[in-house]
């Protein structure tokens, strides 16, 4: 059996490699940060790391990390209810819900496994979920998992949510869910008015914080923190392995009853590990960090805001963006391979996106800043931005 099915395996990853989607991984030999070492033994200004808050490779949260591995070992070897939980995973929880302005909060693995099991426990046929267009592939698949209908409204179009919302007048509950940020243009969901349609149409909001929690907002509590909604929605799903550390995790924070709910039924809780003591109290740290200053969130600010202008100073064409994405809109598929290329070999590592991840015709370089990096970093990647793209005819 297997010979058959190996050949139709390379087939199908010759096709991949045809279309020029074939993915390869770069080798990092040194901590995640702004200056890393590939294992070519190039060092590089790292651009494409979700490492916004420069935490990955903290020493504060190193140091914590350490400390809880003395008094809390290193592995829980069990899901949450039987033996997952510490006072590490409860304090955790409860500064999220702290942070966030909610009543309560649940941990998982990551944000996809938040995503995942956090439809299916609460709605089902009778109820309907109506979500964005290009939300996030852990929305989709959770959606997918839960019994639901669902509606699908165009990319932050607040005229076709307020349709899908009235097609779903006749079901039970209604929930709207988006990303807070999307990731490939880096434009903010217009949550304000979301709660508004919402609150119109008698619907519930859920808004995934991945891209915005610590990056968003002027203390940087996110999508509802920039539009004063606080408060205002019923659930906020996030990631720890982003702005918020980097290492893994993922959490559900919102209503109390609906917390409650997923403790007893979400089943990427019930039927999988417990995050690691260490990632628990790194978390810890993070959100002490976060709270007690805001300097990170304004030195994260302040680069964005000083790349993207300086980026618009120099002719590129900027997708509007409110978070630490940067799109540099180059259009062709090829382009954008070259650019990045050319790029790498000016030590910015940087990625192009085209077809399938974005639209046909829409290809471009996704940069993404992060208050690990100093401004003579943010100097040397406007001048390598400016030096390729004068040589591959993009700016005059
Ligand atoms: C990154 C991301 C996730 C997945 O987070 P993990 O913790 O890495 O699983 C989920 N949703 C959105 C919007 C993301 O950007």
């Amino acid at each position: 059996m297997y010979n058959n099915y190996r050949d139709h395996l390379d087939k199908t990853l010759n096709e991949i490699k045809e279309a020029g989607l074939y993915k390869n991984e770069r080798i990092i030999v040194s901590p995640q940060g702004a200056e890393i070492e590939l294992n070519t033994g190039q060092k590089v200004l790292n651009f494409c790391a979700n490492n916004y808050l420069g935490l990955s490779n903290s020493p504060s949260l190193i140091e914590a990390a350490k400390s809880s591995l003395d008094d809390h070992g290193y592995g829980m070897s069990s899901v949450r209810f039987i033996c997952g939980t510490t006072d590490l995973h409860k304090e955790l929880e409860k500064k999220i819900a702290e942070f966030f302005s909610t009543e309560d909060t649940i941990l998982y693995a990551a944000c996809f496994d938040a995503n995942g099991g956090v439809f299916e426990p609460l709605l089902n046929e009778e109820d309907a979920i109506i979500s964005d267009s290009l939300n996030h592939a852990s929305i989709i698949d959770g959606v997918r998992l839960c019994k639901a209908e669902r509606y699908r409204y165009e990319n932050a179009d607040m005229s076709d949510l307020e349709k899908q919302l009235k097609l779903a007048q006749s079901k039970r509950f209604r929930l709207v869910v988006t990303d807070g940020v999307f990731s490939m243009d880096g434009n903010v969901a217009p949550l304000d008015k979301i709660v508004a349609l919402a609150d119109k149409y008698n619907a519930m909001v859920m808004v995934d914080e991945s891209h915005s929690a610590g990056v968003v907002g002027k203390t940087g509590r996110g999508v509802t923190e920039l539009f004063n909604i606080t408060g205002k929605v019923e659930i906020i799903t996030g990631t720890l392995g982003k702005a918020f550390g980097g290492a893994i995790g993922g959490f559900t924070t919102g209503k109390k009853e609906i917390i409650e709910i997923l403790r007893q039924r979400s089943r990427p809780y019930l039927f999988s590990n417990s995050i690691p003591p260490m990632v628990a109290a790194a978390g810890i740290r993070m959100i002490d960090m976060m709270t007690e200053t805001n300097i990170l969130q304004d030195k994260l600010h302040w680069n964005s805001e000083y790349f993207i202008v300086g980026m618009k100073k120099l002719g590129f064409d900027i997708k509007p963006t409110k978070s630490a994405i940067c799109a540099v809109m180059l259009y062709e598929a090829r382009l954008s391979q070259d650019f990045a290329a050319r790029l790498l070999e000016e030590g910015i590592y940087v990625i192009g996106f085209y077809f399938p991840v974005v639209a046909k015709g829409q290809a471009r370089i996704r940069v993404q800043l992060s208050a690990g990096h100093e401004k003579e970093h943010l100097d040397k990647a406007l001048k390598a931005f400016e030096k390729i793209g004068k040589e591959l005819g993009v700016i005059k």
